[in-house]
């Protein structure tokens, strides 16, 4: 017998197992009790899919038995089992998923999260001494005992054990002044425990509990042991949403997606037709740490009849709504199915299309009655809808476009499109929006003071991929979107249009002379401005916020807009640039120049040529 040493991700973790000052150290049973769970599935999934292993379903169990002499508690299952190789890659090594978890996420607070994580069954050494696990595999003859008192090491052994399955023997810590680990040999506390954490464990969870009676006749109390089966077995989705409490919902989102916060939304559901499933799904609160990397995989469990067959089928998900936690279980697919068949399979089609529909209906009834809460979750995952209606060519549009919201310039605060559309004013038959980083920053844009004064509301959009989303959709309630940036953004009357149209033609050859100067799409006067000298504008599908977007993408795409800069009609700098077309072109020059290079900056663009433009600024202003 040589002891071996744990792995040394293995041996931080059970050396914080050990020392914990973790104060809901009970989890520790639930951790074991899942893994006899699962250790059962395994073999039960084998006797489905494998003719030659025939085994009973009602046959599988998990056994909690307290010694109160011993001070020890053991949990036994006739699951699948480990064989010599097995104990020693399982149990000397801690689980990568829950270790990589783990220090990620909690390198300051790693005593206490240890709860939300499945560190399994290290977790043990928060309340024993000494832990021995027996077991042996299925199939085999020989079976094998794991013994460990913590960081020394660990020891494994021949042994003999009468059935397959796995035993482990917890030898409990001492008791001291904080911490009572005694209680853990009690049968109302262990099974409290079992109610509380594993009930809805599918397999039975057996106890022996002692119950007294008083004989009528001699007046004596008697003692009587019976077995009884502790746990409920009905998996949470598969209960009435009656019976199930918020509390039941949180904590088994918590524990099963390895959240700390509990979900903002539960949809709990169970469909009835041509295909028939439960589903239990989950809307985040916050976006998972991973969420935004290459790495997270949408999907949900699916089970069939409660056994689950896959981990993460994402072919019942769309991608807007990635962000989905929880579980579909049908009857109706095969437990045999792969992966390559399920995206063929006309079940899971009709199944993927009702899930679709179920959650959008959630979302929009969150809207309609609880805004707040569903304005947190747009905060959180709205650019999920926006870029599914963009990636959706078209095809998304109807599902998506209630669910956007906007920053409105009157409102103050976010908007959906159905809303700025009913209280557009008489004769506004466009839906008008600016682009840019910030809500302040749009706000001092030189083009949204005119509109404002007149009254219109702005949507501002300050995600890159907003003016993208916009454009997909064309039109809203048949209103099309106007960047008040673009050409057709004209909010003026027939006289205030004629009026500007005949200035320009009057300034034409001056106009062509400055923009010969910058080479742009155009020069022109404008009316939308009220205090600014200049801004710049585009025409064409491209605007100039998406040519920011675009240009700052790491690839190889560039696209310019076409510009044009508009110069305020009523603004005094245009008296100068007339005298100057008639008597110093050269000088109109470099003022054109300098303007076009304002605008640039006020929208966010950088200016080709700083030196040459802050060598003219200096100048002008020393003359
Ligand atoms: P996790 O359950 O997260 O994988 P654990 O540390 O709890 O991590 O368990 C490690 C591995 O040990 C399990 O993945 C499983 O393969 C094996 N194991 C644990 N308990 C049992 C058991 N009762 N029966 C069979 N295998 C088990």
């Amino acid at each position: 017998m040589k002891k071996k040493e744990f792995k040394t991700e293995s041996k931080r973790v059970l050396d914080l197992m050990i020392n914990s000052i973790y104060t809901n150290k009970e989890i520790f049973l639930r951790e074991l009790i899942s893994n006899a769970s699962d250790a059962i599935d395994k073999l039960y999934y084998k006797s489905l899919t494998d003719r030659k292993v025939k085994l009973d379903k009602d046959d599988f169990y998990i056994k909690v038995e307290v010694d109160k002499n011993d001070n020890t508690l053991t949990v036994r299952d006739n699951g699948i089992g480990m064989n010599e190789e097995e104990l020693e890659n399982n149990l000397g090594t801690i689980a990568e998923s829950g270790t990589l978890l783990f220090k990620e996420e909690n390198k300051n607070k790693e005593t206490e999260c240890i709860g939300q994580f499945g560190v399994g069954f290290y977790s043990a050494f928060m309340v024993s001494k000494e832990i021995e696990v027996i077991s042996k595999k299925f199939g085999d003859k020989k079976a094998y005992i794991w013994k460990s008192s913590g960081v020394e090491g660990y020891t494994i052994d021949e042994t003999t054990k009468d059935d397959y399955g796995t035993t482990i023997i917890l030898h409990l810590k001492d008791d001291t002044e904080d911490d009572i680990y005694s209680k853990y040999t009690n049968e109302f506390t262990i099974e409290g425990l079992i109610k509380k954490y594993s009930d809805y464990i599918k397999y039975p969870i057996k106890m022996n509990l002692t119950h007294e009676h008083e004989d009528k006749k001699s007046g004596k109390t008697e003692t009587h042991v019976h077995e009884e089966v502790i746990n409920s077995m009905i998996p949470l989705w598969k209960r009435n949403k009656n019976e199930v409490s918020s509390d039941d919902y949180d904590s088994f989102y918590m524990d099963k997606f390895y959240d700390y916060e509990k979900p903002l939304k539960v949809i709990h559901s169970s469909v009835e037709g041509k295909v028939s499933y439960n589903t239990l799904m989950f809307i985040p609160s916050k976006a998972p740490y991973d969420f935004y990397s290459k790495d997270y995989e949408k999907g949900l469990e699916l089970y069939s009849n409660g056994v689950l067959i896959m981990e993460k089928c994402g072919d019942i998900l769309p991608d807007y709504f990635s962000f989905v936690k929880g579980l579909v279980d049908t009857p109706d697919v095969s437990l045999n199915i792969s992966r390559e068949i399920l995206q063929q399979d006309a079940q899971i089609k009709i199944i993927a299309k009702s899930i679709e529909s179920k959650i959008r209906k959630e979302l929009e009834t969150m809207l309609e009655e609880e805004r707040e809460k569903y304005e947190e979750f747009f905060k959180t995952f709205g650019i999920n809808i926006k870029f599914g209606i963009y990636n959706g060519m078209g095809q998304n549009n109807d599902n998506l476009k209630d669910l956007l919201l906007f920053y409105s310039s009157k409102e103050k605060k976010l908007v959906t499109l159905k809303e700025y559309v009913e209280r557009m004013k008489e004769g506004q038959d466009k839906i008008y929006y600016a682009c840019g980083q910030s809500i302040d920053k749009i706000d001092l844009l030189p083009q949204t003071e005119k509109l404002k004064d007149k009254d219109y509301e702005i949507l501002y959009l300050t995600d890159y991929v907003d003016e993208f989303t916009l454009q997909m959709l064309q039109k809203y309630s048949e209103k099309t979107f106007a960047n008040i940036s673009g050409e057709n953004a004209d909010i003026d009357s027939k006289e205030e249009k004629e009026e500007l149209e005949k200035a320009n033609d009057d300034n034409k050859d001056m106009f062509e002379f400055m923009k010969k100067a910058i080479n742009i799409k155009g020069v022109r006067f404008t009316k939308k401005l009220k205090n600014h000298p200049v801004c710049l504008t585009s025409e064409g599908n491209v605007s100039v916020e998406m040519e920011k977007v675009i240009n700052a993408m790491p690839t190889d795409e560039r696209i310019s807009a076409e510009k044009v800069l508009e110069i305020n009609e009523n603004h005094p700098i245009v008296n100068k640039l007339q005298t100057l077309y008639k008597k110093d072109k050269d000088e109109l020059e470099k003022y054109t120049k300098i303007l076009y290079a304002q605008a640039r900056l006020i929208e966010g663009l950088p200016i080709d040529n700083p030196t040459e433009i802050s060598n003219m600024v200096c100048e002008l202003i020393s003359k």
